[in-house]
């Protein structure tokens, strides 16, 4: 079944139009891969979808309803948790008040993200503000996981942490996918992404221009589409 399905997405940021028709979905339990080169229009898809940049035309609909004329916390409560491109947690409170203050109920629970998140539960009573920039991305995930969203987005959330950071991260992601999360996520490491995505969608100058299989995404096409 369709979890999230756009079609002729449309966004301007003023009068400069960003999106031409962008088409996407993510049906329940899939991981879905937005593609494309800098610029090419994943974030503001993201920002459409939350409503956070209002598309102009085309349809964004969520779980049999039609979503974009919505308030971005109405689509939030929904069932969308975005883990937006640099990372958000209160500053002042400590890990742990950083995800209860976001929990709803549902399979995600504070026991559950201390089991994906090692290193958080070690660090529980510490002040998000103390935390690295890789360990306020995994509160950052953690936060949204405890909304307990149908379909977590995630946008860019391993970009500039390092690698042993970024390697707990996919693993969690893998841990998430095999546990039926719906995930949309976007990515540049292609050699994680590929393998963990059940479909992909490449976008280029705002629109839509191919989804598949991440097998049947060749190296000619990734070079087509992906290469710099
Ligand atoms: P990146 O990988 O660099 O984050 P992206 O694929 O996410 O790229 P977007 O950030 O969605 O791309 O940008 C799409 C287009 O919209 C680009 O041409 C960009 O310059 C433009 N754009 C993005 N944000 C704004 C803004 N706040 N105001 C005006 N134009 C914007």
């Amino acid at each position: 079944m369709s979890l999230l399905q756009i079609s002729g997405l449309e966004t301007f940021y003023g009068a400069s139009q960003a999106l031409f028709g962008v088409e996407l979905d993510v049906a329940e339990g899939e991981v879905v891969a937005l593609m494309g080169r800098n610029g090419m229009g994943k974030t503001t898809t993201i920002r459409s979808i939350m409503a956070l940049t209002p598309a102009r035309a085309g349809e964004v609909r969520f779980a049999g309803r039609t979503i974009q004329a919505m308030k971005p916390h109405r689509i939030a409560r929904l069932g969308l948790g975005l883990v937006p491109e640099g990372r958000r947690c209160f500053p002042n409170l400590t890990v742990a008040e950083n995800l209860t203050a976001a929990a709803r109920p549902g399979r995600w629970t504070r026991g559950e993200i201390d089991r994906l998140f090692p290193r958080l539960a070690e660090r529980r009573d510490q002040m998000a503000r103390t935390l690295s920039g890789g360990e306020q991305q995994m509160l950052a995930i953690g936060r949204a996981l405890m909304t307990n969203p149908s379909l977590l987005i995630l946008d860019e959330a391993t970009e500039g942490l390092a690698p042993v950071i970024r390697h707990d991260i996919w693993s969690v992601i893998r841990t998430l996918k095999q546990e039926g999360q719906s995930i949309l996520i976007v990515d540049k490491t292609l050699a994680e992404l590929l393998p963990s995505a059940d479909r992909c969608f490449v976008l280029e100058k705002g629109r839509t221009v191919w989804t598949g299989h991440p097998a049947e995404l060749t190296p000619e096409l990734q070079d087509r589409y992906l290469g710099v």
